[in-house]
């Protein structure tokens, strides 16, 4: 195996991304102990900074694109070294040769949908609303309260475009103003800057900028958590400082104020799973258990590993866009743990998530793991409040 880039151009290409603290690694390993990918395969991001500290990494491995950027090692490191950084500044290099091995030789047709069609699912841009029909969402209009950013997985995956109805419908039942961008909008582009696409991400970020300005956006609404960490995070570099909520965080403050009064009782055993661009990189932990707090009936177990500490499902970092073996998939271990605490249900707040849950829970009915159907339900949090919503015997 040839290594393609110079080695001068590893080192470099890192260091501007991640600053020089990569080298300060000094192979303690503590990043590998807490990695996920340890439980399941053998990879080690140490052994990637280590050779990208010396410009002796081979782009052409398919280890470069297994990081799902999920940040637990990150918070694991005594010297300071942003793993994640690191990664992604070496797929930037593996991305401008095309050099794609393994799972990511799907990037090349995610990108090319990305920038053509404003997402990575290779669907057409005027069924982005699809997920719609029959409901009364109306376009957004300068004025309105707030504007609801679908994203892509809510507008054309099957499952979770259900999510997104869920939502809909959440909204309209607390009076609440809103509208969508419809065709006009964009992938927000946080994970394919995870895979090294700068370009791409750029071309996405800006085109949703200028929908915003030009339709006089002031609050945005989110349902996934990659949208809510690159708008507050990332989008910045741009200059949009406009205010983002999730909507686990716009729930909360809708019950509070006595817009939404969920009183149907949800007898059910719930355990919620953290998303890792909603908790871990934003902080955002107590917010859902809140609203799940607040749902008459409903018992919220706490799975191992949770807030800080939760187990990444596998999505992040664009690893939803590449095929992950069977045995080496984080949500089939995640489930295991939900089914170990006597859930019933398994909340989150991720359209990653909700997909990479479900497809485990198929295989784990297949494996007879799960005795049926009904054993362990997989449901976002709007879901569960919906389902009390519609059990209330009275109105806010
Ligand atoms: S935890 Fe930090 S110092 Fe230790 S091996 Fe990992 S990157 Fe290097
Ligand atoms: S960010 Fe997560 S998946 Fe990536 S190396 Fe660190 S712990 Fe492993």
């Amino acid at each position: 195996m040839e290594t393609v880039a110079p080695l001068t151009e590893i080192i470099e290409a890192v260091t501007e991304a991640g600053g020089s603290a990569f080298r300060h690694c000094y192979t303690c390993g503590k990043c590998d102990v807490v990695c996920p990918w340890n439980r399941v395969a053998d990879f080690s991001i140490r052994r990637i900074i280590r050779q990208a500290s010396l410009g002796l990494l081979e782009i052409e491995l398919d280890d470069i694109w297994r990081c799902t950027t999920c940040g637990t090692c990150v918070a694991a490191c005594p010297r300071g070294v942003e793993q994640v950084e690191v990664g992604v500044a070496v797929r930037r290099i593996a991305a401008t040769y095309g050099v794609y091995s393994g799972a990511a030789e799907t990037l090349s047709a995610v990108t090319a949908s990305l920038v053509g069609d404003g997402n990575p699912l290779g669907e057409a841009r005027e069924n982005r609303t699809a997920w719609a029909d029959g409901l009364s969402v109306k376009p957004y209009a300068e004025g309105m309260e707030i504007l609801y950013f679908v994203g892509c997985y809510y507008s054309y995956d099957p499952r979770n475009m259900k999510v997104a109805a869920a939502t809909a419908g959440i909204l309209d039942r607390a009076g609440v103003d809103f509208g969508i961008l419809g065709d006009r909008e964009n992938c927000c582009g946080e994970s394919i800057r995870k895979t090294g696409h700068e370009g791409a991400f750029k071309k996405l970020a800006r085109e949703n900028i200028k929908a915003f300005i030009d339709n006089g956006v002031r609050r945005i609404l989110v349902s996934s958590p990659h949208c809510y960490h690159t708008f507050k995070n990332e989008y910045s570099e741009f200059m949009m400082n406009l205010e983002v909520v999730h909507i686990t965080q716009y729930l909360q403050e809708l019950i509070e104020q006595g817009r939404l009064a969920p009183a149907g009782r949800v007898e059910r055993k719930v355990a919620y799973h953290d998303p890792c661009y909603l908790g871990r990189h934003n902080g955002c932990f107590d917010p859902p258990r809140e609203v799940l707090k607040m749902l008459p009936g409903l018992e919220l177990v706490e799975l191992p590993g949770s807030r800080q500490n939760s187990l990444c499902c596998g999505g992040g970092g664009g690893r939803i866009w590449m095929h992950t073996d069977k045995e080496e998939r984080f949500g089939n271990l995640r489930l295991d743990q939900a089914l170990a605490v006597g859930a019933e249900v398994l909340v989150t707040s991720c359209p990653y998530c909700i997909s990479n849950f479900e497809e485990s829970r198929l295989s784990l009915l297949v494996d007879e793991t799960l005795p049926d159907e009904d054993a362990l339900q997989i449901m976002d949090l709007t879901e569960v409040v919906l389902e009390s919503l519609n059990g209330s015997t009275d109105s806010p």
